[in-house]
């Protein structure tokens, strides 16, 4: 059988064996007997490149859990603007 994965609100993810044919969509907590529901996973990662698997795991983890941006990432440095004519006829990069 395998594993399906479920959250409960107070105490977070753990794993239950359910037939294929009959998975429950939430089912009591073995922990605290809250409600808790199954979680969508990706399978079959072995098939799959390592940047697709990459992309699954953070689509994943940012559902459930969305990250907080903390800090700017890194700044570009603007193009240098002039505004003498005389370079409009330099080569440009
Ligand atoms: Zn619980």
């Amino acid at each position: 059988m395998p594993l399906y994965e479920y959250k409960c609100p107070h105490c977070g993810i753990f794993e239950q064996q359910h037939p294929m044919a009959s998975v429950p969509k939430t089912v009591v907590c073995t922990q605290c007997s809250s409600k808790a529901r199954k979680l969508i996973s990706a399978i079959g990662l072995s098939q799959i490149n390592s940047t697709r698997a990459k992309l699954i795991d953070s689509t994943n983890a940012s559902a459930h859990e969305p990250q907080v941006v903390t800090s700017k990432p890194g700044t570009v440095k603007p193009a240098r603007v002039t505004h003498n004519p005389l370079h409009t006829k330099l080569p440009r990069p």
